[in-house]
């Protein structure tokens, strides 16, 4: 994929996921793999305004391209970017039901059979560190093991995707299985599917969708 496009990606899906309210302010930052590194969002910026120009080109190594700061995240990005191959959009959010959990600093457990769709039977929510550290982008990933998703314990979400469209929907989708949970749990105990269930929706889920666009989210 060329810069443009990557741009063009960033911008889309940081409006996306503003118009979505999954962002408010700057409570989030969206980056794509290039060639070079990574494009991602500026820091502090807000979804209304983002325009192309205002994006920050980057190597993994935290080399910056021009005089804009990149999002405070960046390193968190760009650790992500280095450890899973599959990853080529990075979205990190806020958003409300997916905070929610994280601020119990739980998993979002296998209440649910889509809860597979970010790789395993659970998205493991990280320990609380402080924003912008090298120590949340080491948690981070250590918590996306084998996942597309991590929660980041008293701060937000962050997933991973071979693309953006893809990314915006796992967000968008992480969100409501959190809020569906959420929700299950206010009004009762909750039963949990077990290891037995969730290895079939995983079996079931190789086979879903059209044949010729037969990918995840
Ligand atoms: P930036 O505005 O620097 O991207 O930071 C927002 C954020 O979510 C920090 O965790
Ligand atoms: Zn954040």
């Amino acid at each position: 994929m060329t810069d443009a496009q990557a741009r063009k990606d960033v911008v889309a899906a940081y409006r996306e996921v503003g118009r979505r309210g999954l962002i408010v302010a700057s409570s989030g930052n969206v980056s794509h793999r290039t060639r070079g590194g990574m494009i991602i969002t500026p820091s502090g910026c807000s979804a209304d305004t983002l325009d192309a120009g205002a994006l920050v080109a980057m190597t993994l190594a935290g080399d910056v391209k021009g005089n804009a700061a990149p999002s405070s995240e960046w390193a968190m990005h760009a650790a992500i970017y280095l450890a899973y191959p599959a990853a080529h959009c990075v979205v990190h959010t806020h958003a409300d039901a997916c905070t929610a959990l994280a601020c119990l600093n739980e998993a979002l457990p296998p209440f649910h059979y889509m809860v597979a769709n970010f790789g395993g039977d659970d998205v493991r929510c990280a320990p609380y560190v402080t924003f912008g550290t090298p120590e949340l982008a080491r948690l981070a990933v250590a918590a996306l093991t084998g996942r597309t998703a991590c929660l980041l314990a008293n701060h937000g979400m962050i997933v991973h995707a071979t693309t953006g469209e893809r990314a915006l929907t796992a967000a968008l989708v992480l969100e409501t299985l959190c809020r569906q949970y959420l929700l299950a749990r206010a009004a009762g105990a909750v039963r949990l599917l077990t290891a037995e269930e969730m290895q079939a929706a995983h079996q079931r889920y190789q086979t879903y969708g059209q044949p010729r666009t037969a990918e995840r989210l």
